[in-house]
């Protein structure tokens, strides 16, 4: 349980937060203290050190802080939710498209049986595999290098799909073929336009459409002056959910 050479913390000073791998040559200096491994090592979860909370990270500290993003993400806030929606298990096999950073696929593969993963751009689909890797994620997931509309999929194989690609609308058919029966679909579209659009083609291959907005609002834990912080992210994407009908 205490943390060793090698582990990965969370340091909580203040409003600032860390996260780090225990290497030999960890350090981080805020303010004029210096933390060494040292100073962390042996020492339990939720022990403070020169002003250093220390804990393990959770998946939700992993993705914001630990993953290397080079696509916009699905936040936490939004992939949480998407996962409940699509109401993953681990007797559920998830087909996801647009892969990117890995972000979104790291939520699902900790709640879904499978994940059948596809990313067509090479350089994500290596940024991708290493930000599982480092972390120790995603060993459920199939992931592949390759354009979705061109993968070979059986009829109704899917329980559910998560799509998050610049354009949906060409691999609806597509999507719905693989689905089960009943399936559940998502997408996440970052404009309105957008999602009407999809609607429209929606309309005679799903039902019980949805599409929901979630917005975030931190607040500064003051207890004095509890109040919003000033500045929040307003607008991540519009996120559709449907189910498959025949
Ligand atoms: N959901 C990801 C996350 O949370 O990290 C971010 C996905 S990023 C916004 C969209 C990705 O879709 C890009 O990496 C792009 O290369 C990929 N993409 C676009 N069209 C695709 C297709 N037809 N098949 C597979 N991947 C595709």
């Amino acid at each position: 349980m205490s943390f060793k050479e090698g582990d990965f913390v969370l340091l909580v000073a203040g409003d600032r937060r860390y996260v780090k791998r225990l290497s030999k040559d960890f350090s981080l200096n805020l303010k004029d203290r210096l933390l060494k491994l040292e100073d962390v090592v042996g020492r339990n979860p939720g022990e403070v050190v020169k002003g250093f909370c220390l804990l393990h990270p959770t998946l939700e500290d992993v993705i914001l802080l630990g993953f290397d993003r080079k696509t916009q993400i699905v936040y936490p806030k939004d992939s949480f939710y998407i996962a409940f929606k699509l109401d993953l298990s681990r007797e559920k096999r998830l087909l996801e498209f647009g892969v990117g950073s890995g972000a979104s696929t790291a939520v699902f593969s900790r709640l879904a049986g499978e994940v059948w993963a596809y990313e067509v751009r090479e350089e994500f689909y290596r940024l991708a595999r290493k930000n599982w890797e480092k972390f120790d994620l995603c060993k459920n997931v199939r992931l592949e290098n390759v354009d979705f509309s061109v993968v070979d999929l059986e009829y109704g194989y899917f329980d559910a799909v998560f799509v998050d690609v610049k354009d949906p609308l060409p691999y609806l058919d597509k999507v719905w073929k693989v689905m089960k029966p009943g399936g559940a679909f998502s997408c996440l579209l970052p404009t309105t336009n957008q999602v009407s659009s999809l609607l429209r083609d929606m309309e005679s291959l799903f039902c019980h459409v949805e599409v929901v907005e979630l917005l975030k609002r931190p607040y500064k834990v003051n207890p004095d002056r509890l109040r919003p912080q000033d500045l929040m992210t307003a607008h991540t994407g519009y996120l559709v959910f449907a189910r498959k009908r025949i």
